[in-house]
């Protein structure tokens, strides 16, 4: 069993040019999914965590699963207008444009220690994003893990260079 063969690779989705790394494959499949769920957790035993935070939307999928196995919350990080609650905003840019992130106020107490997830980085736009609303709401962002890394995007150095660390399952050149 291999994390890295279950993960499907589509080519010029969704335009022209991109390789897209599709995690449904993986998520899929039984074995890849338990073992990629204990893999990103494995860093932490014996660490206080008190929330699992996520970013939209495969990151929910894998935010459960981990919530669930610590026994913890779980918190969402949506794009804007699709969280009802009142919501912090954090907007960033894209190749083309801009994005927004939005976290529920309350959802995270000052304080929290709060694992970060999603199921790749790239840019790193959208985890720089969750970080700041994370640390807006007071909580302390402990660490990030993600199942795939574009090492080519530097968006690890990018996280990294804010103080927070990062766990990666596997890494895929060629985007
Ligand atoms: P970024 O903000 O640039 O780090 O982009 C990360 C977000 O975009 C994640 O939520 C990913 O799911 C998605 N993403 C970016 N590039 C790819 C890719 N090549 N394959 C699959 N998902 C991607």
């Amino acid at each position: 069993m291999n994390i890295r063969d279950s993960i499907r690779t589509i080519p010029d989705f969704p335009k022209p040019g991109i390789q897209f790394r599709d995690v449904t494959t993986l998520f899929g499949d039984p074995q890849a999914f338990r073992m990629a769920i204990d893999s990103l957790i494995h860093p932490y035993a014996g660490q206080r965590i008190d929330k699992v935070a996520a970013l939209e939307a495969r990151g929910f999928i894998m935010g459960g699963a981990i919530a669930h196995q610590l026994s913890i919350g779980f918190v969402p990080i949506r794009k804007a207008g699709k969280l009802p609650g009142k919501c912090m905003s954090e907007s960033y840019t894209l190749e083309y444009g801009e994005a927004t992130m939005e976290l529920h106020e309350g959802a995270l107490k000052p304080g929290e220690k709060v694992l970060l997830v999603d199921d790749l980085i790239a840019t790193g736009g959208t985890c720089e994003a969750g970080i700041k609303l994370i640390r807006r709401a007071g909580a302390h962002v402990i660490g990030s893990a993600f199942i795939i890394d574009l090492p080519e995007l530097g968006g690890r150095a990018r996280i990294e260079a804010l103080d927070v660390p990062v766990h990666v399952l596997v890494e895929f050149d060629g985007d």
